[in-house]
């Protein structure tokens, strides 16, 4: 199918039409479905589940692994991309010793409910630290935390938390103040950027999809995990974690051409911990080659502000799902991480085509 079309028709409306879409398109394609079931309704509610779907031998050697939902709204996104890929006909195409393991909405909550965090507030990329170790720390969050989540979005402590922000910002600077409110935090379980107080269900259930299909024997695993809300409109950009001149990090270049070190001022993600892909390396090594694409959707403060409102709603509100102030708050978080644009949509899945098809032909080289 063409671009254009695709683009118009492969999104869905919400969680739920999704996973159908997705469990129906998989069933077609010859996949073999498991559903994990999240322990908590959706907002009308509805079951939760993250939905796997494998193609290809049970044995393969070499596995493409294409993963939606980390970020909850992000979902929308992502499992619009691997819809594409079944529609496609891509599984009947998976060369022999090939298998396809596409991982449908792991934080399956957060897509349900519109949020970019986990049931349990938690950032999922923030999650996958050693909580009996130390945990990283953030002392100018904690000195932004009540002006990031403010108490009120209008009236006079609205207009406080600007200020302190403004100030902030005036003393230390844009890049200082981004830094603070996005690198995570492990100090503030409702605020913004919350790594969590232990693993949560997602990251549980990631691990245990990891071990159900014994990635960490295949001979190798290429991962691609999609997400979007950094970076120009439209632009999908493969961020990676190894250094480019690691063996790792070469076979990445070998295979994409492009791609960016997170934490590198070419990057549009600055260095962080806990996050999903660090695990997937500790688990397979050298067994994996692993990067996230990132779509770009609206500005930097749009993204703040939208993101901000929502963590206020649930914050300081019991979260009325019909009330009017609700409506908005999900529509702009929902266009914030999935811009309402054909011409938008159209550049995801022009970008997900190509990356699919070199990582498919990455997997075959190695
Ligand atoms: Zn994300």
């Amino acid at each position: 199918m063409d671009l254009e079309t695709a683009a118009a028709t492969r999104f869905s409306a919400d969680y739920g039409e999704a996973s159908r879409r997705f469990r129906h398109a998989a069933e077609i394609a010859g996949g073999r479905l498991r559903a994990y079931r999240n322990p908590n309704p959706g907002p009308r509610g509805e079951a939760l589940a993250c939905d796997c779907a494998w193609f290809g031998p049970e044995d393969a050697g070499k596995v493409l692994v294409i993963m939606s939902g980390t970020h909850g709204v992000e979902g929308f996104c992502g499992s619009g991309v691997q819809l594409d890929w079944l529609e496609e006909g891509n599984a009947a195409m998976l060369p022999p010793g090939h298998a396809a393991l596409l991982i449908h909405a792991i934080n399956p909550y957060g897509f349900a409910w519109i949020r970019r965090v986990t049931e349990e507030n938690v950032d999922l990329n923030r999650n996958f630290v050693d909580f009996a170790a130390t945990l990283p720390t953030n002392p100018a969050y904690d000195e932004l935390a009540d002006a990031l989540v403010p108490p009120a979005l209008s009236g006079p402590e609205f207009d406080k938390a600007e200020a302190t922000i403004a100030a902030f910002r005036a003393k230390h600077g844009e890049a200082a103040f981004h830094a603070a409110r996005a690198a995570g935090q492990y100090t503030h379980p409702s605020g913004i950027f919350y790594g969590g107080a232990g693993p949560t269900w997602a990251r549980r259930t990631e691990e245990v999809i990891i071990a159900d299909y014994r990635l960490a024997a295949r001979r190798h695993v290429a991962m691609i995990d999609l997400h979007t809300g950094l970076g120009p409109f439209g632009y999908g950009e493969l961020i990676v974690m190894p250094a480019l001149d690691s063996a790792h990090g070469r076979r990445l270049q070998d295979w994409y051409e492009c791609v960016t070190q997170m934490g590198d001022p070419n990057s549009v993600a600055s260095t962080r911990a806990g996050l999903g892909p660090q695990r997937w390396e500790e688990l397979l090594g050298e067994r994996t080659t692993i990067a996230t694409l990132e779509y770009g959707t609206r500005s930097r403060w749009t993204m703040f502000s939208v993101l901000r409102a929502d963590h206020w709603l649930h914050a300081h509100t019991n979260v009325d799902w019909g009330a009017a102030e609700t409506r908005r708050i999900k529509a702009d978080l929902r266009d914030g991480y999935f811009p309402d644009s054909a011409a938008w949509r159209e550049m995801v899945l022009f970008r997900a085509r190509q990356v699919l098809r070199q990582a498919g032909h990455g997997l075959a080289s190695t």
